[in-house]
């Protein structure tokens, strides 16, 4: 044997050792079943939380062939552009008859890739290849493999119904080859489409089904999906309370590490706390299930599910312009990516839109009814305003009338005191008032004036002669000469039966005289006026008064006068320092 060793030969050897060190090392630590990679609908529970319910991968590496193992080491550490150009070359070097089972390794190799850089469709084209080969060949194993991991990449596109009927097929297989961790893990893929789909009946059946493996010591750590299920079915059954239960109880159980199962939870737990209406602790939850999936790198497709719930709180909340911000933002994101629930979106995004209208229409409807409202007010307060001013305007009038009326009372009162009824002179009362105020002038003003007392002269015979009535007309008589004769500044009133008093204000004595003189003087004009034989004279008593002498003083002095002038034989008058007789002009001094 020649052992030639060239570079060549060298550069293989190493490479081949790699490759088988790497194949070990992975059989060691990376034995990391692929179908876990798929995500459920809501990325609530990423499917290699379930890793543990299976030792088998689905992916052989042993069947890689070298460009394929490069290919797998890539996409282990995540750098699935260099993975995808590898699984490529990989995939060409295989003759599917020469060597099924490594090609049907491979596709599904380059399915997961797929999967991983967003392109669920050539991850599926890639399953849909291997699935009839393995038909073709039986095998078994593999082909309920694919079958389950075409039915989870359904699920993960929220195909629910495409994925039961490829997990069904899946669970059918694994339950003939009797490999009931693979049925336990189909069964809970299966679960979480039935729970999507809204399967109440059936949900329940299955969680009766698949409760006693939870039971089992290598799948207690699993407890806290058992009663995330639990809680969905309840939620499902309109049990909001126990649901919430179950969650709360999940999230005590639930690793801490799981932090997309903790923000599952939260967002279920959310989801419940509003369908009973209870908006903050349903707020208090969805901010958890952001904060916690933020942490996770969630899906795009959690990320979508906890938007949604995000502006169906945003609704209940009647925030539609907030709840149309997040979709409009959803679709936006989603222009470029596979949107799995588009036509439930945009009827939710038309939704909020028409509610955005409508609640705008209810304000402007509000905002018409309060003008309406305060144009009535208005008009109100305005009719008010007329009838109060219309009320004051005719109390006013009314006031003024009563004013007016009782100044006419009064005034017709002062004429009735003020006036003797018989003559229309001053009243006695009146007259002695003048007297007064005339005094009160003279002694501060030195307005000098003078008082005369007239009494007629045998009055009694008149009235025996003619009657009471003729004596009346008399004294009427006697009045208008007065006002005819006198100034309008002169003062005469009636003291007592056909006695009266005459102010003469700014009058000397002598003028005074003169005045009492042609008073006397008209005084037979009387007896003609009424066609009577009668000679009316009268006597007079005059006098200027003094500084500070008491009205009634004057008067009493002038009634001195006065019955000086009829001592003397009457039509006389008698002034204080003489008597002035009518006939001779002659006046006496006292
Ligand atoms: P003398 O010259 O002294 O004054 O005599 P006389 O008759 O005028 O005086 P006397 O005092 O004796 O009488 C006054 C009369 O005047 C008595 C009374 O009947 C009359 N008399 C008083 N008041 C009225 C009145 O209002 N109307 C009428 N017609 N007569 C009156
Ligand atoms: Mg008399
Ligand atoms: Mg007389």
């Amino acid at each position: 044997m020649q052992y030639i060793t060239t570079r060549n030969d060298i550069r293989s050897l190493v490479s081949k050792f790699t490759i088988l060190l790497f194949f070990f090392l992975n059989l060691l630590l990376v034995n990391k079943p692929l179908a876990i990679e798929i995500v459920n609908p809501q990325g609530a529970y990423p499917l290699h939380q379930f890793s543990m319910l299976t030792e088998n991968s689905t992916i052989n590496i042993s069947l890689l062939n070298e460009e394929g193992l490069i290919a797998y080491q890539n996409y282990t550490s995540e750098n699935f552009l260099q993975a995808k150009s590898y699984i490529n070359q990989s995939i060409a070097m295989f003759n599917p008859d020469e060597s099924p089972l490594e090609y049907i390794n491979t596709l599904i190799l380059r399915s997961f890739i797929a999967y991983r850089v967003g392109d669920s469709i050539n991850a599926l084209q890639d399953l849909h290849k291997a699935y009839p080969i393995s038909s073709k060949y039986e095998f078994e194993q593999v082909n309920a493999e694919i079958l389950l991991n075409i039915g989870g990449l359904h699920q993960g596109r929220n195909e629910h119904n495409i994925a039961l009927e490829y997990l069904n097929k899946a669970l059918l297989k694994f339950e003939q080859q009797e490999n009931q961790e693979r049925s336990f893990l189909t069964q809970l893929l299966r679960m979480t489409s039935l729970l999507a789909n809204k399967r109440t009946l059936d949900a329940a059946t299955l969680l009766m089904e698949i409760k006693p493996y939870f039971m089992k010591t290598q799948y207690q750590g699993l407890a806290s999906y058992y009663l995330q299920f639990k809680g969905e079915v309840e939620s499902l059954q309109g049990k909001a309370e126990s649901s919430i239960e179950s969650y709360e109880t999940a999230l005590q159980v639930s690793s801490s590490n799981n932090l997309m199962q903790i923000a599952s939870l939260h967002l279920l737990l959310s989801k419940s706390y509003a369908s009973l209406k209870n908006m903050s602790l349903a707020i208090d939850h969805m901010v958890k299930a952001f904060s916690v999936a933020s942490k996770a790198r969630p899906s795009f497709y959690f990320y979508q599910t906890l938007q949604l719930h995000r502006a169906n709180l945003l609704e209940q909340l009647e925030e539609f312009e907030a709840a149309y911000r997040v979709t409009q933002n959803l679709i936006e994101d989603n222009a470029s990516k596979p949107i799995e629930d588009l036509q439930t979106m945009l009827n939710m995004h038309a939704n909020f839109q028409l509610n955005i209208q409508k609640q705008e229409n209810q304000l402007l409807k509000e905002n018409n009814r309060m003008q309406a409202v305060q144009l009535e007010n208005k008009k109100t307060l305005n009719q008010f305003y007329f009838v109060l001013v219309g009320l004051l305007f005719s109390i006013s009038i009314l006031l003024l009338l009563l004013f007016l009326r009782s100044r006419k009372h009064q005034k017709a009162l002062e004429q009735i005191t003020h006036t003797d009824g018989l003559t229309q002179l001053y009243s006695r009362s009146r007259v002695l008032e003048l007297l007064t105020h005339h005094k009160e002038l003279f002694d501060r003003n030195h307005l000098r004036f003078c008082v005369a007392i007239i009494d007629l002269d045998y009055f009694k015979k008149i009235n025996d002669t003619h009657g009471h009535v003729t004596g009346d007309k008399v004294l009427k008589k006697f009045g208008e000469i007065c006002k005819n004769t006198l100034r309008k500044t002169d003062i005469v009133g009636r003291i007592g039966g056909e006695e009266f008093l005459l102010i003469l204000p700014d009058t000397t004595i002598n003028n005074a005289k003169d005045v009492c003189n042609m008073l006397n003087r008209k005084l037979p004009d009387i007896g003609l006026e009424l066609e009577l034989s009668i000679k009316t004279t009268a006597s007079i008593g005059l006098v200027s008064p003094s500084k500070n002498e008491e009205t009634m003083d004057i008067v009493k002095r002038a009634d001195k006068c006065l019955y000086e002038a009829k001592e003397s034989g009457r039509n006389n008058i008698v002034l204080e320092n003489g008597t002035s007789n009518f006939a001779s002009n002659v006046t006496r001094i006292i």
